[in-house]
């Protein structure tokens, strides 16, 4: 089977310290978590940013001091941020800002869904315009599909040469208001897929760890990290490292070798 790409997605939009105390919020506190967890093995970091009272935020400022930090160190790893929903205003240029920084990817919802307490609201015009930006300055994008009809759109956008083939997907499991985190969910979604395109999972809450196992088996990659699961067991705080080495165990159960940035750059035909 190819190499296993490991995404670390280190503090997303949700975790706060008060949720649980290991969360990285400020540019030293996350490249410091990106650095231990690649030394553990993730190829790509999924890169959310806080604003100075830790609410997330779109600013591109705020970005680039987390790629300020990551080049200082000078560590090696695939930089993908966010162009999520949920970083404050909702218009294409505030949504946008961040993509003519020097980056190698960034996620893109090619749909609307619903977030436990707020919308997924990505317009066709939205889209468009992140996609165009990212065309523009060579960023790859990784499709975040919630459900099946984000799947759909995306081969659509393809087809009409606005996305450029090979398309990579990150299969978005178990939000609560999205698509369910059921094994059956997953085949269906990745039997959905244009041909030649990569797949990654993400997997919320209780799916995160029986998802993310049958992703490893199935040959797709993966994505862990405090933006996704905060607690496995009860009452047990997890931190970025105890879900890497979580997760690097059950690939060497599995007999998955794990890429490198440099192996992974090739899967994704980022070079
Ligand atoms: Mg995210």
């Amino acid at each position: 089977m190819e190499k296993l790409i490991i995404t670390i997605a280190p503090l997303g939009n949700v975790p706060t310290k008060e949720l649980n105390p290991n969360t990285p919020i400020t540019a030293v506190e996350i490249t410091d978590n990106l650095e231990r967890c690649r030394e553990m093995g993730a190829a790509i970091a999924h890169i959310h940013v806080r604003d100075d009272e830790g609410k997330p935020t779109s600013d591109r400022e705020k970005f680039k001091e987390v790629l300020d930090e990551i080049e200082k160190r000078k560590l090696d790893m695939i930089t993908q941020l966010s162009t999520g929903a949920r970083g404050g205003a909702n218009t294409p240029e505030w949504r946008s800002q961040m993509l003519d920084l020097n980056i190698e990817m960034a996620s893109l919802a090619t749909g609307s869904s619903n977030f436990p307490t707020s919308v997924n609201a990505n317009s066709p015009e939205l889209i468009e315009h992140l996609i165009n930006k990212m065309n523009a300055n060579g960023v790859k994008p990784e499709i975040e599909a919630f459900d099946l009809a984000m799947i759909d759109n995306a081969s659509y956008l393809a087809k009409k040469g606005v996305l450029k083939s090979p398309l990579h997907f990150n299969l978005v499991m178990n939000v609560p208001g999205s698509a369910k985190g059921t094994p059956r969910n997953l085949l269906h979604m990745v039997e959905s897929l244009p041909v030649g395109s990569t797949w990654s999972v993400t997997a919320i809450g209780k799916a995160h760890i029986p998802l993310l196992t049958m992703a490893i088996a199935m040959g797709g990659n993966i994505r862990t990290g405090l933006e996704d699961i905060l607690e496995i067991d009860k009452g047990v705080k997890e931190s970025n490292y105890t879900l890497m080495e979580r997760v690097v165990n059950i690939a060497k159960a599995v007999g998955r070798p794990i890429a490198t940035p440099d192996e992974a750059r090739e899967i994704l035909s980022l070079k």
